[in-house]
């Protein structure tokens, strides 16, 4: 792989939905280190975000701004792509990282919900990606990377609306991927296995305390469950690839789902 060189996406601007933590605080931090300005967006505590945007700004001496819009509404995610135009007159790369999910047996799951996960996964990044193309296409050079997941390409129990939304997510990316393929704009979706996000760390500290167990033990423990690598992936992989995917050697990676699962997929 070629890692980008630095300063590569200079004087680019990117969107990352999600990106107040977890994997799009990795991506964006990713992009930042490439000289990227970057719409940051998500929710969490006011004064830590502006910390957060302060840090990434004086870091990587890139311009950095945030917005809390909910995506989960068609009007906020609808708008957004204006939103970082206004601010910051071009957006070049789109990344569709926030998602949420419902466990539980399909009998169970609230139809609420299943509109929920659906709004988030899949009609959020419609409406980034519908209203993002006419500027990348005025600019002439785009990138978009939907990241989905492992439950994008194979199925699993108890989150069927997860299952179902990142499958349409990954068909999303195709189709997208397919009306920008004379273009030197790509599309394409990263498909992470389990990631050593905020959540992981918590079911391994739990997971301690009930076994009697290190937590080395239990990291290690949840992430041969689905693993076979036996290590969970660090966002910072992820973001890596996402990089990756942004750079020009990747420019006729168009319309991949590329898994980053530990072997997960290869079973
Ligand atoms: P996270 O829960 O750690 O972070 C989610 C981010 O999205 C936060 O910044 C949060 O504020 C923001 N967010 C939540 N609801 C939002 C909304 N309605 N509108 C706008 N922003 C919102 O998430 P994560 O675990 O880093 O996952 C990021 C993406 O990666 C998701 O799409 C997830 O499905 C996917 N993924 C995660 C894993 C994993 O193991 N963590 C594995 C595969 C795929």
């Amino acid at each position: 792989m070629t890692v980008p060189t630095h300063g590569e996406l200079a004087g680019r601007v990117a969107l990352v939905t999600g990106s107040t933590d977890g994997i799009g605080l990795a991506v964006a931090r990713a992009l930042a280190a490439q000289g990227c300005a970057v719409m940051l967006n998500g929710f969490g505590e006011p004064q830590a975000i502006a910390s957060l945007c302060e840090e990434l700004a004086v870091t990587h001496g890139v311009a950095v701004d945030h917005t809390s819009a909910d995506l989960m509404q068609e009007d906020q995610a609808s708008g957004l792509v204006r939103r970082v135009l206004d601010r910051f007159g071009q957006l070049d790369i789109l990344v569709n990282n926030a998602g949420t999910q419902h466990k539980g047996p399909i009998e169970e799951h609230p139809p609420h919900r299943w509109r929920e996960v659906f709004a988030l996964n899949l009609d959020a990044a419609f409406h980034t990606i519908r209203t993002a193309l006419p500027s990348m296409r005025d600019t002439g050079w785009g990138r978009i990377v939907n990241i989905a997941s492992v439950y994008g390409l194979a199925g699993g129990v108890d989150r069927s609306s997860y299952v179902a939304s990142k499958h349409a997510l990954v068909g999303l990316t195709k189709a997208v991927a397919l009306e920008t393929a004379t273009t030197p704009i790509t599309c394409n979706a990263v498909c992470p296995g389990d990631v050593s996000t905020r959540i992981f760390y918590r079911n391994a500290k739990l997971l301690a305390e009930f076994e009697q167990i290190t937590r080395a033990e239990a990291q290690q423990r949840i992430a041969a469950a689905n693993m076979p690598s036996g290590r969970v992936v660090s966002p910072e992989q992820v973001a890596a690839i996402v990089a990756f995917l942004c750079t020009e050697a990747a420019g006729e990676i168009r319309g991949a789902a590329l898994p980053v699962d530990g072997a997960w997929l290869a079973r």
